[in-house]
């Protein structure tokens, strides 16, 4: 599983900090991506060894773990997200897609599904297509964002 990043973030998961992990290999090519101006970016193997020094390094400050993408590699991304939930933090996937495999999803507390629109906007549009979901408790939490001043350089993801 190859990583472009990973970065502490407060505003994805509602509630949440979170340790965010951008991982490389959409094959959606969503207009406007911001990913995919990184594309030639080097980008790093994110082994299970390295994802938990990473969560160790924050793990007294974070609540949560979430992965731009990854659900292609769905394997290494279960692997991730059982470490997680071992750790006692909560788990969260961007998908740009709207439906993802059982095999994944038992392994989340959150969810944000739906490919990026321009001329709809992300989660902080109110005409978004996209949806952020709580796997705990059914809720459509997108409504919270939509109450957020959107962020200086907000990606698409
Ligand atoms: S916006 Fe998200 S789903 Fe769309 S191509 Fe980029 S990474 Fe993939």
């Amino acid at each position: 599983m190859k990583c472009y990043n990973c970065d502490v973030v407060l505003n994805d998961v509602p509630g949440e900090i979170s340790l965010a992990f951008a991982i490389a290999g959409c094959q959606l090519g969503c207009r406007g991506c911001f990913w995919q101006s990184l594309q030639a970016a080097s980008v790093y193997e994110l082994s299970d060894e390295l994802f938990v020094e990473k969560l160790m390094h924050v793990r007294d400050f974070i609540s949560c773990v979430l992965f731009y993408g990854g659900e292609w590699q769905l394997t290494e991304l279960v692997s991730k997200l059982k470490i997680a939930h071992e750790q006692g933090l909560k788990t969260c996937l961007y998908t740009g897609r709207q439906f993802i495999s059982d095999k994944i999803c038992q392994h989340l507390d959150f969810i944000k599904t739906g490919a990026y629109r321009e001329d709809l906007g992300g989660l902080t549009s109110p005409i978004t297509n996209q949806r952020l979901t709580s796997l705990v408790t059914g809720e459509d939490l997108t409504h919270l964002f939509q109450h957020v001043l959107p962020i200086s350089g907000r990606r698409a993801v």
